[in-house]
């Protein structure tokens, strides 16, 4: 329903890109099996969980934009969230290392103050001969899903600010964007069940 509600606001394209997105982080575990160790900058959680990366997806979604079929800040700032929460999920993780948020300023690991997800119940040697595939399947139910819910949350709570302006009356960036008058003529020409 919030991707409905959300769908003039944050385009398909732009709804998918930052799926994908928020996974890509992860793509690191391929350092395993290059043989690249886990507390390398380039291992696992090292620089694709930084916030530099974020940016650097969130400047090429601004560029690509018009693919995106979206305004440029949009874009960025949608792709930008969608990177930048997979890092900050992790952190709350408590297994394996922290995150490299500071890469390339800092090679530091680092973890939020308090760790409540479960990351992996098996050990790290196990887990190294996996691959990080274990690792990889709890950040799908604990990182992937709720950075994408994170997203939806974000796409509805900006429709329903729109919202709240139309009835306290309209900002002027608002009535520029049109945004809210094709909201408005939409709906209404939504037929009606009777
Ligand atoms: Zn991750």
């Amino acid at each position: 329903m919030a991707l409905g509600l959300g769908h003039d606001f944050i385009s398909k394209r732009l709804l998918i890109a930052g799926v994908v997105a928020s996974v890509v982080p992860d793509l690191d575990v391929l350092a395993f099996r290059l043989g690249i160790p886990y507390a390398s900058e380039f291992g696992h959680r090292g620089f694709s969980h930084s916030l530099m990366f974020a940016l650097v997806i969130a400047v090429v979604g601004a560029r690509l934009a018009r693919s995106l079929r979206s305004a440029p800040k949009r874009s960025f700032w949608f792709l930008f969230l969608a990177v930048a929460s997979h890092g900050m999920l992790d952190a709350f993780t408590n297994g394996g290392l922290g995150i490299a948020f500071l890469w390339p300023f800092s090679d530091g690991r680092f973890f939020a103050p308090i760790r409540p997800i479960e990351v992996s119940p098996i050990g790290l040697s196990r887990f190294l001969s996996l691959r990080g595939m274990s690792v990889l399947w709890s950040e799908v139910q604990w990182v992937w899903l709720p950075s994408l819910s994170a997203a939806v949350v974000a796409v509805a709570f900006r429709h329903y600010r729109a919202l709240t302006l139309r009835s306290t009356g309209l900002p002027q960036k608002a009535r520029q964007t049109g945004y809210l008058e094709r909201w408005a003529s939409k709906s209404a020409e939504r037929p009606r069940k009777p």
